[in-house]
């Protein structure tokens, strides 16, 4: 779907006057950290706020995502979010639900038929969690981070990707978006059909590992990310991220960091500002 000019500046004022809806987590004294962990190709995040912690996706299997996150996990895993169900994304799932216990766990609702998702479906059918199913327009609660749901919405999409869980987090002023492997049609959607506007974004997981198919103009210029995080593998063979990609985000004006270049990226916030730690010393990419 083409969104003209004129419905995205519609869009944009819309967003604007209703922004004041948006669910806000207010800012303790605690600051929150972002985890954007470095699973070679595949996305892994976990958000830490004192004693709640939360992890969107695992990375494949046998990438470490159990080991990484055990210093910062106190007591079960409160909220355990499979994007959607690609092995890059829910693989690494597994090893956290056989290590950890883990009280909430949401899916998106598609089924598929890979013996990856087989053996995760067991693993979260015996794990004794409340499984949720998301919703466009839903909200997720861990401790005090409320999540809104922006994506999958009805009709399902065709393609997997695009019924990606996609959620926005706002903690004090400052907005993350974790957009799973969403791409332009489900960034079209969300802007036209969603029932909660998008704010101006802080911190964006770039969608789909940096692919040319995802971080249209339409949608960067209309969320505005200042800082901008993909995963992927050195040397994938998807060509990951795209170079058009790296422009549509330069030229917009956000700082880019990735995986494949930075290693595990953190994001500390306090609700006002963030500050940024990457494990490989290397300058923001262009
Ligand atoms: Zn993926």
């Amino acid at each position: 779907m083409r969104i003209t000019r004129l419905t995205a500046v519609f869009l944009a004022v819309l967003a604007l006057t209703l922004s004041a809806c948006v669910h806000k987590t207010p800012p303790s004294s605690q600051n929150l950290t972002v985890h954007f962990i470095d699973v070679g190709q595949g996305d892994a995040i976990l958000l830490d706020l004192g004693t709640t912690e939360v992890l969107i996706d695992g990375g494949e299997k046998n990438t470490g995502v159990e080991d990484y996150i055990k210093p910062y996990v106190d007591g079960p895993l409160d909220v355990m979010v499979a994007t959607h169900f690609h092995a890059d994304h829910i693989g690494g799932l597994i090893n956290v639900l056989a290590r950890y216990k883990i009280d909430n766990i949401w899916l998106n609702g598609e089924n598929a038929t890979t013996a990856t998702f087989k053996t995760f479906m067991n693993a979260v059918n015996a794990e004794g969690a409340n499984v949720h199913q998301a919703e466009r327009g839903g909200t997720i609660r861990a401790g005090n981070l409320t999540f809104v749901i922006l994506n999958p919405g009805l009709p399902p999409a065709t393609d997997p990707n695009n019924n990606s869980i996609v959620l926005n987090l706002r903690y004090g002023d400052t907005d993350f978006l974790f957009t799973g492997d969403a791409e332009n049609i489900t960034e079209s959607r969300m802007l036209i059909q969603s029932i909660v506007p998008i704010p101006d974004i802080d911190i964006l997981k770039v969608g789909h590992h940096g692919s040319m198919t995802a971080s249209s103009p339409t949608f960067l210029d209309l969320i505005k990310p200042k800082a901008a995080v993909y995963s992927a593998g050195a040397g994938n063979t998807y060509g990951h991220p795209h170079r058009q990609t790296i422009i549509n985000l330069s030229k917009i004006g956000a700082k880019i960091y990735g995986t494949d270049v930075h290693g595990t990226v953190v994001f500390s916030t306090d609700g006002t500002g963030y500050t940024i730690k990457t494990k490989k010393q290397a300058p923001v990419i262009r």
